[in-house]
């Protein structure tokens, strides 16, 4: 694996690949690596010929109170992980490459940006497309691959790539689990034991609206209420929000349509945690 940290020799040595008749897979990643990137690692690795990718905490897309000094961070770990798994390339800039002084260039997704997460962290989605569309134009990837787990982000960024044009195939894979049903995430490692333990009540719920759907319940709003009553029987969560919405336009919905995402966002203790499910009829 070569590690480049400067855009220019990125983009050399994608061309270089490029002009080989090469197909490139990317997964953009913030670093302190799990099985849920892994995840998309292996489908890059399976479906591409030469596999990017790339380790950046990105500081835009973190407001001022959030956790962008504390993130987790392990570059040596990282990167004898992504050695083992076959990649070909990692992309390690730091701050200044991506956003060199007098840098004024900022993407928006408007109004798919402003729902859900975007509400709560206000910026986050102006950032995340911002150094995407970077990454997009270093890389210059075939394919790019997201986790479901961050549904919005994803239904984002294929809206991007689609409205500016990019030439990238973007595709969101299924959310990676523990055992237990507590989705992977980098942040889980702030969880304290109890919270860990706390933590459960996202994937819980989940499965309960999953199961109300499966008994036949159309109703999103009674869905969401029983969500909300199991999460606030939980001392150590608090909710930031529980919808049920359109899988395009991520409006509520009244009814269970086709196939409709129940998204989630709940602190346990002073950790954000995030969640989704798709909520599908019975044929
Ligand atoms: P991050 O490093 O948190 O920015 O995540 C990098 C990519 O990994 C994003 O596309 C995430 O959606 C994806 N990802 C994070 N956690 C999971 C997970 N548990 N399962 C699948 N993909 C994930």
């Amino acid at each position: 694996m070569r590690t480049i940290s400067k855009a220019a020799e990125m983009q050399d040595a994608v061309n270089r690949e490029k002009s080989r008749g090469k197909t490139i897979g990317f997964v953009p990643t913030m670093g302190f690596l799990h099985q849920g990137h892994l995840s998309l690692v292996r489908e890059s690795l399976k479906k591409t010929d030469v596999t990017v990718v790339s380790i950046f905490v990105n500081p835009t897309q973190f407001g001022p109170k959030e956790d962008f000094k504390d993130y987790p961070r392990d570059i040596h770990r990282d990167t004898e992980i992504l050695e083992k798994e076959g990649v070909d390339y990692l992309f390690f800039p730091d701050n200044a490459e991506m956003y060199p002084e007098g840098y004024k260039t900022y993407v928006e997704v408007h109004d798919l940006q402003d729902k859900l997460c975007g509400r709560s962290r206000p910026g986050h989605f102006r950032g995340v497309c911002t150094v995407v569309l970077k990454l997009f134009h270093i890389v210059e990837p075939d394919f790019a691959y997201f986790g479901q787990k961050d549904a919005q982000q994803a239904i984002i960024l294929k809206r991007m790539a689609e409205d500016l044009n990019v030439r990238v195939k973007v595709e969101a894979l299924p959310i990676v689990r523990e055992e237990d049903g507590l989705a992977l995430s980098s942040r889980n490692t702030y969880l304290s034991q109890e919270e860990r333990r706390a933590a459960l009540v996202l994937s819980k719920s989940l499965d309960e609206a999953r199961q109300m759907v499966e008994n036949g319940e159309m109703d999103a709003a009674r869905i969401t209420d029983r969500m909300r009553e199991m999460i606030n029987q939980e001392p150590l969560a608090r909710i930031d929000y529980v919808e049920i919405v359109d899988m395009d336009d991520l409006d509520p919905v009244n009814t269970i349509e086709k196939e409709t995402l129940a998204v989630l966002a709940v602190f346990v203790g002073k950790v954000r945690l995030i969640d989704n499910a798709i909520l599908r009829l019975k044929e």
